[in-house]
């Protein structure tokens, strides 16, 4: 999460609002019906914009990196997350009013015999519970990333589709045909977004492959990957963002897994480094990936980086947030930089730390401190330990803490904790960025 470039978010902000807006507005030109109680018209509008904001949703997923930068794909994906249940609440309130209102209508919630329009706002809303339960119930539900994923991407498409065609099929607001043109169109634009992820961006990818030229273990259960491009001159990264990594099937499948470049932006030849810690089904494969594997890595992503004006940098990380931090430190040193660096790293216990050989190497090319923290440290370690609080970082970091720039990436619980110290010691916002590896 970066939070600059204000003059461009609030651009988005109020582009996002015209999408939402400016169709519901269209609706009120040129033919109206017969006018009918207000509690009707409200529970319409608030479909209409249900829908939309139901539709804009494929924009905010399409990894648009004009639209990411701003703020980040953490951010991005977290305000796609809770404006779907503010979308989903309004399509809900929507027959809820008219039954209310007019108790009558109730008699079309009979499937079998209710007509298409009908038939079509049923399935518009069941497909929508059905997929934000799934969002929310995910892990507890049992259900496998991927086969969310899926399921996902076509209830998404199910609820849209079948609430325009309720739209058109009722026909009391769009009985202009280009009234009618207009919604068809968006609807269409909205899909399109989804196809230009799966589709175009896939193509783009098939013509620009990597080949793995390092499989390398890692302390801490951890494999890095060094990727070249093959034909291609791959592309530039900024130190602290990721890329999406399919290994298994070609770029058209539908889950890549995001992955922080963990090498230097400086290392030159378009090569790129990930490394991985298995925590699950796709990342357990990875030790077994073989040299000279054909991947596909689309990036880079993300607005986790260095750049803004500071001092110094602080970088704090837990477990396998140490990855961003680390493309940070080499390009640091690759660039011959001079500020001081503090890294407070927590671990669980000193055998498994990620690229602690590394740094020790690195602290000779660069003004780095690091500072270990163990949850279980050996007997005699006489370093900090426990997690990284407040008072470890008032110890290791001089004042005056505006002045410094800051990178949190680790477990949700200590980026949280990290975040609050961050603003109680005055730093302000836009003087530290956060990372949160947990998108879905
Ligand atoms: C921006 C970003 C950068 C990351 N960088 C690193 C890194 O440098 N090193 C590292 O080891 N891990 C990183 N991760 C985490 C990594 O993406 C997940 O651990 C990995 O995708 C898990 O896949 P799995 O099939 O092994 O595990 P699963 O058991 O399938 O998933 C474990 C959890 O990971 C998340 N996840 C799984 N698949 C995806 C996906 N396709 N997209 C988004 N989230 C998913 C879900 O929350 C899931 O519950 C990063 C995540 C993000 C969002």
């Amino acid at each position: 999460m970066r939070r600059s470039h204000p003059s461009r978010a609030t651009a988005w902000v109020a582009g996002y609002l015209v999408f939402v807006l400016a169709p519901l507005f269209a609706l009120l030109i040129g033919t109206v019906g017969p006018a009918r109680d207000f509690w009707t018209e409200f529970s319409a509008a608030i479909g209409y914009a249900g829908l939309a904001m139901m539709g804009l949703q494929f924009g905010l997923t399409a990894r648009f990196r004009r639209v990411t930068e701003p703020w980040g794909e953490d951010v991005l994906y977290h305000l796609h997350r809770q404006l779907s249940l503010v979308a989903v609440a309004l399509v809900i309130a929507h027959p809820v009013i008219l039954f209310i209102v007019r108790p009558n209508l109730i008699g079309l919630l009979t499937f079998v015999d209710a007509p298409w329009r009908a038939r079509f706002a049923v399935l518009s809303v069941v497909s929508l519970l059905v997929l934000v339960m799934t969002s929310l119930w995910r892990a507890r539900l049992r259900m496998r990333y991927e086969t969310w994923h899926h399921l996902h991407v076509v209830l998404a498409v199910a609820a849209v589709v079948t609430g325009l065609a309720h739209m058109v099929s009722w026909g009391f607001y769009l009985a202009d045909p280009w009234k009618r043109a207009l919604w068809i169109s968006l609807t269409v634009f909205w899909i399109g977004l989804l196809a230009y992820v799966r589709i175009v961006r896939p193509l783009f990818m098939l013509r620009r492959p990597y080949t793995v030229t390092q499989v390398r273990a890692e302390r801490g259960d951890t494999t890095t990957l060094v990727m070249e491009p093959d034909g291609h001159d791959g592309f530039h990264f900024e130190p602290g963002q990721f890329g999406w990594l399919t290994v298994w099937g070609g770029p058209f499948r539908i889950t890549g897994h995001p992955f922080s470049f963990s090498g230097s932006a400086e290392a030159g030849e378009g090569s790129v480094e990930m490394s991985i810690r298995r925590l699950g089904d796709f990342t357990a494969t990875v030790g077994t990936i073989p040299v000279g594997k054909r991947v596909y890595v689309d990036g880079p992503y993300g607005a986790f980086t260095i750049g803004n004006p500071a001092d110094m940098h602080i970088l704090i990380a837990g477990g396998v947030g140490i990855t961003p931090m680390m493309s940070i430190i080499r390009t640091l040193a690759d660039r011959h930089d001079n500020r001081p660096v503090i890294l407070l790293y927590g671990a669980t216990d000193w055998e498994s730390i990620t690229f602690r050989e590394e740094l020790d190497k690195i602290a000779g090319r660069l003004a780095l401190t690091t500072v270990y923290v163990l949850t279980d440290p050996p007997a005699d370690w006489t370093g900090e330990r426990g997690f990284i609080t407040a008072d470890i970082l008032r110890r290791h970091v001089p004042p005056p803490y505006d002045e410094h720039e800051y990178f949190i990436c680790g477990p949700p619980p200590m980026m949280d904790s990290m975040e609050t110290t961050l603003s109680t010691l005055g730093v302000p916002m836009s003087k530290y960025h956060s990372e949160r590896y947990n998108f879905a």
